[in-house]
């Protein structure tokens, strides 16, 4: 029996056979370093804990796969700053209904079309909206 073994086990044969070990082994390691980063870089709380079921070979890395956080952090955060970007933007602009330019908070006219955007306070020569009926600055009303 040892002779058959022996016989099989040619040189060439143990030396592919421990380059097959070591790419796997290689691969399993490779996967609980990747878990390791991917899950820190999702912003994953339990990031350590995700790294200690990948170590379960290969069950490890394809429960951490199927159940892994969905979206980087990083993106989450650029998400909440273009939010509150955009919600800024509709506080401080409107825009211009002949020409669509945005318009800032004091802005009177249009500065590409000239169309009247607002109207002036005879009294205190603020901007004020179109529907207002008295100056919030100095009390004056508007006709
Ligand atoms: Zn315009
Ligand atoms: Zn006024």
């Amino acid at each position: 029996m040892s002779k058959y073994i022996q016989e099989l086990m040619s040189p060439q044969l143990m030396g592919a056979l421990y380059l097959f070990i070591a790419f796997i082994v290689a691969l399993y390691l490779l996967a609980i370093v990747y878990v390791f980063i991917d899950a820190r870089r999702r912003g994953a709380q339990a990031w350590w804990a995700w790294g200690l079921v990948s170590i379960i070979p290969f069950v490890g890395l394809i429960a951490y796969i199927a159940l892994r956080p969905g979206s980087y952090q990083s993106d989450r955060e650029e998400q909440e700053l273009d939010m509150a970007l955009r919600e800024h933007q509709l506080a401080q602009f409107g825009s211009c209904p002949n020409c669509g330019t945005t318009i800032e908070k004091d802005f009177i006219v249009c500065p590409v079309c000239n169309t009247q955007v607002r109207n002036v306070c005879p009294s205190c020569h603020k901007p004020l909206d179109a529907h207002w009926k008295v100056c919030p600055y100095c009390r004056t009303h508007i006709q």
